[in-house]
């Protein structure tokens, strides 16, 4: 039942020039772990509460092991939704034809994505979601999520100052315009 931190889907330096090898590895053996560590601590609590063994701020539990476990489950799919960088990365297939149809275009989609992202207030995330088959972009302060219950989220980008400031200083534009560049829409259209 505990959790383990998953393997990268490639080497630290694969995201190059867009996001640095430093980032990268610091952001998942550092970051991630830590979010994997802090879940598995709250469900330790929770068990040894449950048996007896200890007294627990249930509340405060509750919230650490939601603030952990998404941490886990957004950073899983960040690393996924990610490859070596493309000029020109445009989706395709399925993903291209909701996009279009919900949104028009690519270039809306997009520009209302990156909106949500760059002006996500302190750390926190720009997701795109599906709810009841229609797409969806919402953001997420911190790692509590804050979007409709039972969807999917099948975009994720991580605007969390440690995803990007030792690259970009405080250029969060720069880096969610450049990280365009890695969306991998083929795992997109997978998990949809
Ligand atoms: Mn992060």
């Amino acid at each position: 039942m505990y959790l383990e931190l998953p393997k990268l889907p490639y080497a630290y330096d694969a995201l190059e020039p867009v996001i640095s090898s430093k980032i990268m590895e610091l952001h998942h053996k550092k970051h991630h772990q830590s979010y994997v560590d802090g879940a598995n601590r709250a469900m330790d609590k929770l068990i040894k509460y449950r048996k007896g063994e200890i007294e627990i701020d249930v509340r405060a539990t509750l919230r650490d092991l939601s603030f952990h476990l998404n941490g886990h489950e957004l950073h899983s799919l960040f690393w996924n939704i990610m490859r070596p960088p493309r000029e020109n990365n445009l989706p395709l297939g399925k993903i291209l034809e909701i996009i279009e149809r919900d949104y028009m275009n690519f270039q809306t989609f997009k520009k209302e994505f990156s909106e949500a992202a760059k002006t996500t207030e302190g750390s926190g995330w720009s997701i795109a979601i599906l709810y009841n088959g229609n797409l969806h972009i919402f953001t997420i302060e911190k790692h509590n999520l804050m979007h409709i219950a039972n969807s999917k989220v099948i975009l994720a980008l991580d605007v969390w100052e440690h995803a990007y400031y030792l690259q970009y200083q405080n250029d969060r534009n720069s880096y969610v315009e450049n990280w365009w560049k890695l969306v991998n829409w083929d795992y997109v259209n997978r998990i949809l």
